[in-house]
């Protein structure tokens, strides 16, 4: 039912198309945004205009960027000898949060998963190769993909992908988080934090 009039309906349908928001939540927000000062509710509104219009990908290693190449890529500072491979911008940025990592980055946006139709043409691999031809300087590619199905699937593909190259090819490894309990985690994650055990 109609109860509230076409435009607050209208605003309340985009609210519930965005992933993670129900019904409910969904009106909470269009409720919120007719309450706000006309001003700001401009300001965001020009903001989600500004990120889909004027967001760049960079041309070397696909990360979301204001410019292209993009701030990592540009860097002198940075080690070319070592690119990590991610699925996704935000990825990188947990990674880049650490300060741990002084390689570049490569974001292949996406995963091999055949259940949801999606190949190794319909991620950034074509791009990784290509850099690689051009770019001499590249001794490891280190796979960061997600320790799931489709994240092994891909590290698996990339990494046959590459070995015929000669380049070193390495898997982070995963293992219990930090606060886990040994007796609550899956055999997986059991399996590869034995296999990326390290000296002490
Ligand atoms: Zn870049």
């Amino acid at each position: 039912m109609n109860y509230y009039g076409n435009h607050l309906t209208n605003l309340i349908e985009e609210f519930s198309r965005l992933p993670g928001i129900g019904s409910k939540s969904a009106q909470r927000l269009a409720f919120y945004v007719i309450d706000m000062p006309e001003k700001n509710v401009e300001k965001f509104a020009e903001a989600i205009l500004a990120a889909k219009k004027n967001i760049k990908y960079c041309s070397k290693c696909q990360n979301i960027s204001d410019s292209d190449p993009c701030y990592i890529c540009t860097n002198s500072s940075r080690n070319n000898k070592q690119i990590m491979v991610v699925e996704d911008p935000r990825d990188m940025a947990a990674y880049e949060k650490t300060k741990n990592f002084k390689g570049k980055y490569h974001v292949l946006h996406g995963a091999i998963s055949p259940l949801a139709g999606v190949g190794p043409q319909n991620i950034k691999i074509k791009e990784l190769l290509e850099r690689l031809q051009t770019d001499d300087e590249v001794e490891e590619i280190i796979i960061a993909t997600n320790p799931n199905v489709e994240g092994e699937a891909t590290a698996m593909y990339i990494s046959k992908l590459l070995k015929p190259i000669g380049i070193k090819v390495t898997r982070i490894a995963h293992g219990i988080p930090v606060g886990g309990d040994i007796e609550f985690v899956d055999d997986v994650t059991l399996l590869r934090a034995f296999e990326g055990r390290r000296e002490l």
